[in-house]
């Protein structure tokens, strides 16, 4: 799509979802669709097709990642329970060639990561040169649960902003490109997706009843979103903030911003390393 808005789109996903310093947490519309024109049935079939030239721009990091580039491109997914984190990986990310994927989902710290440093597991599961790493939680966790859940004093979260900005103007300087989305679902939207893990055999494994438990703090995890939004969205790694209830809207919104961020890469297919022409002499006799 690029910078210029082509239908069903009235508007960039880049500027429409771009976090700003009027986005409020508490006054999203999660069930909105901005800057898309088109309904469901059109959302989806332009998934698989527009599927088709993310990974086509993600095959050609990939090309040039083996022959040394040290580019990467790092999706995070950042979300309370329900918002769709894990089908947004099925359905666009599960568009490209697995091999060029990187992808990692941060659970409660291990009794090892405890003992270090909160970005110690993040730097572990960077992606390297040619890799389109996804970050299913993230180091964001540790201003969010960290804060809501009071797992450290605040004094220790409140560093964490700084912190965070650092590591992300260093990671971004040596190449890799940050695309940090924050996926929001409504509280009625959530309770409707959690009611259906207890209604089907086949999504028992989803339910955690600690998942009901969070839902009494919805206000401070809203505010610990709000001053996520506010400390950490630089020009380098800026938010972007992706209403959810609508399944249809966020997958093809994400697979947008992922081709824009792809095609501002300016990526092309590596040249070869050898004479095309001598080597199909040598094929042709071989
Ligand atoms: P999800 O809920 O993401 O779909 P899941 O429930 O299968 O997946 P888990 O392995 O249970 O995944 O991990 C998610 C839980 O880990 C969340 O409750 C999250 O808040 C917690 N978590 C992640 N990072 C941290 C952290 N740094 N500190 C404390 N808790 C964390």
């Amino acid at each position: 799509m690029g910078t210029k808005s082509e239908a069903p789109w009235h508007t960039p996903v880049v500027e429409s979802l771009r976090a700003g310093p009027g986005t409020r947490v508490s006054e999203l519309d999660t069930n909105g669709t901005p800057g898309f024109e088109g309904d469901k049935a059109l959302a989806e079939r332009l998934l698989v097709e527009r599927g088709a030239a993310l990974s086509d721009l993600q095959g050609k990091l990939f090309a040039n990642g083996r022959i040394g580039d040290p580019r990467s491109v790092l999706l995070i997914l950042q979300g309370m329970d329900t918002a769709g984190k894990g089908g947004m990986v099925r359905h666009v990310i599960g568009h490209v060639d697995p091999q060029g994927v990187d992808h990692t989902a941060f659970g409660v710290p291990t009794a090892e990561e405890k003992r270090h440093h909160f970005l110690w597991r993040i730097v572990k599961a960077l992606p390297r040169g040619g890799q389109l790493g996804v970050f299913d939680r993230s180091h964001y966790e540790d201003v969010l649960v960290a804060r809501v859940r009071s797992l450290v004093p605040e004094n220790v979260w409140r560093r964490r902003y700084d912190e965070i900005n650092q590591f992300e103007s260093e990671i971004t300087a040596t190449g890799t490109t940050l695309v940090k989305v924050a996926m929001f679902v409504s509280l009625d939207e959530q309770k409707k997706r959690l009611s259906e893990r207890l209604e089907r055999r086949d999504k028992y494994w989803k339910y955690d009843p600690s998942d009901v438990s969070e839902r009494a703090l919805w206000p401070q995890y809203q505010e610990a979103y709000q001053d996520m939004l506010d400390k950490t969205n630089t020009e380098n790694a800026p938010w972007y903030v992706i209403p959810c209830d609508r399944k249809w809207y966020s997958r093809i919104a994400v697979t947008e911003l992922l081709i824009d961020v792809f095609e501002r890469l300016d990526l092309d297919w590596p040249d070869p390393t050898f004479d095309i022409e001598v080597e199909k002499r040598r094929l042709a006799k071989a």
